[in-house]
């Protein structure tokens, strides 16, 4: 199998993974929206990387999904809402043995994407690595964490995955993602609308406290019904962690909205109310925060999905 690792989305998690692979001396190719991004991208010459302030280039190759050639393994690293489209673009050059790595934070867009790509291994992944674009091909890479990877239907860890710790990005194999995953959207669920709605930080939601208890009591019974008991344990006392240990900074669904960014909304409390339908489970608060965050969203003129 080729070892190439391309990656499609040359944004702020695409960018941070590509600039650390090819420092380590993998071979990278980035795969760009359009015609139009590959050659603003080849006037500029490749990526930037910022860590602790200190910035290092990295002349990456890069091409369209309608390039010539088959690819064996992709890092997806795009928003939710763009993965299956991208997808289904590059469908006819994905090898057999193909495998996709799945950035997208929430869930929903894991399933849309096999779709475009049956047969095709797909592993899902859970990043709390923090890192913005400064600008177009600069990335700053904003706070350490963690890369949980898993497959939840074949948990053999992929043969490239010395490749990760080798490029210094911090990852664990997860035999049991879809928890992580699931423990990581009701987290969102249960505090990036309200700062929206109210308008403040993480550390704001500290004055409405029975509120984020209620949707967390509403979450943890969505967890339970849908076969992610473990995803439900304690989940109101680490919202309540988060928030404290988070209080100075804007959730990223705040900063999307702030800067009149559409959000991922359909892949997060869309996709809690989703499920709860699907199950006939009835979560009154949660229902009504996501009408609320729509009509929001709708009221500045954003996508409301
Ligand atoms: P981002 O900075 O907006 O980057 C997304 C990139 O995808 C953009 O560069 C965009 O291209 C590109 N793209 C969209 N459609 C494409 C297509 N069809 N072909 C090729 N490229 C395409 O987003 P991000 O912050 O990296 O987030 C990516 C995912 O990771 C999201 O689901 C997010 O929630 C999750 N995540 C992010 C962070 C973080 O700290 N940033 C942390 C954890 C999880 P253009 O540049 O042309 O628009």
């Amino acid at each position: 199998m080729s070892s190439t690792w391309h990656i499609l989305g040359a944004g702020s998690l695409g960018s941070l993974w590509a600039c650390r692979l090819a420092r380590a001396g993998k071979a990278v190719r980035l795969i760009l929206r359009d015609p139009r991004r590959l050659q603003a991208y080849q006037r500029t010459g490749g990526l930037t990387l910022v860590e602790q302030g200190q910035a290092s280039h990295y002349a990456i190759p890069a091409e369209t999904a309608d390039a010539v050639g088959p690819v064996h393994r992709v890092l997806i690293a795009c928003k939710a809402y763009d993965a299956a489209p991208a997808i289904a673009r590059l469908a006819p050059r994905l090898a057999d043995d193909a495998e996709l790595i799945l950035l997208q934070n929430g869930l929903g867009s894991q399933d849309e994407v096999a779709e475009q790509a049956p047969g095709v291994r797909c592993i899902f992944a859970s990043s709390t690595e923090g890192a913005f674009r400064e600008d177009d091909w600069q990335v700053q890479f904003a706070g350490h964490g963690t890369n949980w990877l898993g497959d939840p239907i074949n948990p053999a860890m992929p043969e490239w995955f010395d490749d990760l710790a080798e490029a210094g990005i911090a990852a664990q194999w997860s035999v049991d993602i879809l928890a992580r995953l699931w423990r990581k959207l009701a987290l969102n669920c249960a505090i990036n609308p309200l700062t929206v709605l109210y308008d403040c930080r993480n550390g704001g939601l500290l004055e409405h406290s029975c509120e984020v208890t209620i949707l967390c009591t509403e979450l943890a019974e969505l967890l339970r019904c849908c076969g992610q008991p473990e995803a439900a344990v304690d989940l109101a006392e680490e919202v309540r962690r988060v928030i404290q240990a988070t209080g100075n900074n804007y959730s990223s669904m705040y900063q999307d909205v702030r800067a009149g960014r559409r959000t991922e909304i359909h892949y997060l409390l869309g996709h809690a109310c989703r499920t709860a339908a699907r199950h006939g489970l009835a979560l009154p608060h949660v229902e009504r925060l996501h009408r609320r965050l729509v009509d929001s969203l709708q009221a500045r003129g954003l996508p409301r999905d």
